[in-house]
């Protein structure tokens, strides 16, 4: 299994260190929105950073791009369709971002929504998914529509189920609070909240999730559930017809949620 480690950036965001299976000292790091906490880690742990892969433009994610790049030669691969520092290698669904000298090698998935561009990785059981999945969540459609996201959260759910999910946030408890409120009947929505509060009270990340259990605790990937159906009818007050639809209404419902 892929070694990993949480570098923690501003207030909730994790920029993920990859390691090499050939050479653990050797890191890839996944969307460095901020160089120090990284330039940190690197020196406390004695970790060389080989490479960089980057999901989607926004400035938490590629803001220490340019620093971490000042003083190094290593490949860079980010969205074909956004604008990244670095310049990076374009990639797009059905493209690989490959770094053999690492022993390490992921797929690309277009997975637009969050932003218009945005891209996932995936390979050796796990998915780093930046701002789309998140745990018992998603992201804000800020370039996308409900049609794009619910797409793109309908492939990353079609992973296999041990698959590891490693986004950029720390959001899981308030989207479990949401969740809860969605299907309030969900005793494994209920369970893993509680799980959670006890990780965040003693400061520990909920993250990586996989995507059996979000399968079975995220809204927006059980549109396809009756009592999730439902209760976006009831929030919405009319019938829904279709997934995308149910999909919608409760992205909208989480936006002016507290
Ligand atoms: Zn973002
Ligand atoms: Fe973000």
């Amino acid at each position: 299994m892929l070694q990993v480690t949480p570098v923690r950036a501003f207030t909730d965001n994790y920029i993920w260190l990859i390691h090499s299976p050939a050479d653990t000292a050797r890191v890839v790091a996944v969307d460095p929105g901020d160089a120090r906490p990284v330039e940190r880690t690197l020196a406390e742990r004695n970790l060389t950073l080989a490479g960089i892969l980057i999901t989607h433009h926004h400035a938490d994610h590629v803001g220490g791009v340019a620093d971490l790049l000042r003083n190094r030669s290593i490949p860079i691969y980010g969205p074909a369709n956004e604008s990244i520092p670095g310049n990076p290698t374009r990639l797009r669904e059905g493209d690989r971002a490959s770094l053999p000298d690492l022993d390490l090698e992921f797929q690309v998935l277009d997975v637009p929504g969050h932003t218009a561009g945005h891209i996932a990785y995936v390979g050796h059981g796990a998915v780093f998914c930046g701002d789309t999945l998140f745990s018992a969540g998603c992201g804000r459609l800020f370039e996308g529509t409900a049609e794009q996201m619910h797409a793109s959260l309908s492939k990353l759910a079609t992973l296999p189920a041990e698959t590891l999910v490693y986004c950029a946030h720390e959001y899981t408890l308030s989207n479990l609070k949401f969740g809860r409120a969605v299907e309030p009947n969900n005793q494994a929505t209920a369970r893993y909240q509680a799980e959670c509060l006890e990780l965040r009270a003693r400061d520990q990340a909920t993250i990586p999730t996989n995507i059996r259990r979000e399968r079975n605790v995220n809204p927006f990937l059980r549109c396809d559930d009756q009592s999730v159906k439902q209760a976006a009818e009831a929030h919405a007050g009319r019938r829904l017809q279709s997934e995308p639809e149910v999909f919608a209404v409760i992205r909208q419902w989480k936006d002016g949620f507290r």
